[in-house]
């Protein structure tokens, strides 16, 4: 059967006056390709051509810095045609990319070039087991349909903080989100994953397969993830409450201060608070300096104790919110919703510089507020921007053995970034934001006493070394590249963060 897709690739090749047969896709619109799949999927698959609205909406991505470049979509509406697609695509010698919600913004994957977007929209199922202590998804599902569906049934899990992120997007590289300090990383909660390999072959994995570890951190470089059975939870708490502060740039120091003091406790931030903050420009609050929104977050109340927020108070914020509710108002309260600007696709460049921290250095505080203000004065292309300092808590990431995963941080307890956003176009401007964001978060790593710079492989702007991404141990890089080289040797999987 290869032969004959060989075959029939070649001849369509040569009607579309294309060689080699990697080209034929690029100079025929996508059409011998889908000719070939036509054949092979299952009635409910989709097949977009460039011009459509399905195309249009497929491709439309958070960020278009080094975007891939794709000459077709295709949807699977089964597993077998995950499967059907990679054989096809690699008969003809054609780079294909699992593409989910769109938001993974890693530079790398703009290497891949023309070649053929397999969206997974489709595979969005969601399956309660027996037990109830399992659910099967479908390697397409977004963050706010587990959260959704879950919850009518009376369970949850961990999902990004997001809801317009897929699940295995984030959960393939870690995945952080407000149920960890419970349970873990998304990755923590895979019990099985059913994974398209490189040869096209459908493989059900678990933890007693060698490539498990890698699945759970390294886990975009390995297939095509068409459906996870990951861990669920009996609803515990289902109220949460927040607070959020307003601060004007004088009071870096002090909240930072405060945050370390009463929240971060040496990593020893209480299971049921999350802190989470952020620089902004917003000219109607203070014309010339960004400002700073500061959230605490605390489950099973319905207001947040003043235990945690009399210290932020006692700062003397701008203005400050609360309310309460339930865990699913959590990404609207914290601008993460499907509708709240982080989640929109507006065509705009988005880039971040992670770096994981153990606690603020409060000098460097200091120091990347006055950078971040004067640089975003100065370019007021960039005023947009972001400075992102995720503290959720850390207890059930803590818990799982170091070694165990391919996720190489796990005594981390906080998540910062820069997200520099701005509109394309100039590469003058590319350098500037890229130089900017480079020097924020040098700042942060040499002030932070830390040997090794780790930074989170969802958030990576794309120019960082592997250790950065994967470990500093040798054995994590070893182990990495020998199940890459026996899972992917022709490096299919190797767009995003790519091991080899
Ligand atoms: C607004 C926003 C909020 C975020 N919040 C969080 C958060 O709370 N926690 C967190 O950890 N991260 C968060 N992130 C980062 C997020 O983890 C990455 O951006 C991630 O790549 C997004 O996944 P996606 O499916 O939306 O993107 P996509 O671009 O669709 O996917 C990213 C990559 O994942 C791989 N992939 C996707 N689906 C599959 C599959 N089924 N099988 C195999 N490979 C697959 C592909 O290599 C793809 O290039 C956030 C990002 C944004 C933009």
């Amino acid at each position: 059967m290869e032969v004959v897709v060989a075959a029939v690739a070649w001849a369509l090749s040569a009607v579309c006056g294309s060689f080699p047969p990697s080209n034929t896709l690029g100079l025929c619109g996508g059409k011998p390709i889908e000719s070939l799949l036509r054949g092979k999927l299952s009635a409910g698959a989709q097949i977009y051509l460039s011009g459509s609205d399905g195309y249009a909406k497929a491709t439309n991505r958070w960020s278009v810095l080094d975007a891939p470049t794709t000459n077709i979509v295709v949807v699977p509406s089964v597993a077998n045609d995950v499967s059907e697609i990679v054989k096809v695509a690699n008969s003809m010698n054609v780079p294909y990319l699992a593409v989910n919600g769109g938001h993974g913004a890693i530079t790398t994957v703009g290497k891949m070039k023309g070649g053929i977007e397999i969206w997974m929209d489709s595979l969005n199922s969601v399956k309660l087991s027996k037990d109830g202590k399992t659910a099967t998804f479908g390697g397409g599902i977004l963050s706010k349909a587990v959260t959704d569906s879950l919850w009518t049934l009376g369970k949850q899990t961990v999902t990004g903080g997001c809801e317009c992120t897929s699940l295995l997007g984030p959960g393939l590289g870690g995945g952080h989100g407000f149920m960890q300090g419970r349970h873990g990383l998304i990755a923590d909660q895979f019990v099985s994953m059913d994974i398209v390999l490189a040869s096209g072959k459908l493989q059900t994995f678990n933890a007693s397969s060698d490539l498990w570890w890698a699945l759970q951190g390294a886990g975009h470089n390995f297939g095509i993830v068409t459906a996870v059975t990951s861990k669920v939870y009996d609803i515990e708490h289902p109220d949460w409450a927040y607070v959020s502060f307003l601060y004007t740039g004088d009071k870096v120091e002090a909240l930072y201060r405060s945050i370390n003091k009463y929240l971060l406790q040496d990593g020893a931030q209480p299971v049921h608070i999350i802190n989470y903050s952020f620089f902004f420009n917003d000219p109607s609050l203070d014309p010339h300096k960004p400002v700073i929104m500061f959230y605490i977050l605390q489950e099973g109340a319905s207001a947040v104790d003043t235990v945690y927020t009399q210290p932020f108070i006692d700062i003397g914020p701008l203005m400050t919110n609360a309310a309460g509710g339930s865990y699913k108002d959590l990404p609207e309260w914290t601008g993460n919703a499907n509708d709240s600007p982080p989640c929109q696709k507006s065509g705009l460049v988005n880039i971040r510089f992670p770096i994981d921290l153990q606690v603020y250095n409060v000098q460097a505080q200091r120091k990347v507020y006055d950078l971040f203000a004067s640089a975003t004065q100065e370019t007021p292309a960039l005023n947009g921007s972001l400075f992102l300092f995720e503290g959720y808590s850390t207890q059930g990431v803590k818990k799982v053995p170091h070694r165990s995963t391919a996720y190489p941080n796990r005594p981390a307890n906080l998540l910062v970034a820069p997200l520099l956003t701005y509109p394309p176009g100039g590469k003058k401007l590319d350098r500037t934001a890229a130089k900017l964001g480079e020097s924020l978060r040098t700042i942060l790593y040499e002030a932070s006493g830390l040997k090794e710079k780790y930074t989170y492989v969802n958030y990576a702007f794309g120019d960082e070394t592997k250790q950065n991404w994967y470990g500093y141990e040798s054995w994590r890089q070893d182990r990495l590249k020998a199940l890459k080289h026996k899972y992917d040797p022709l490096g299919k999987f190797s767009y995003y963060a790519p091991i080899a």
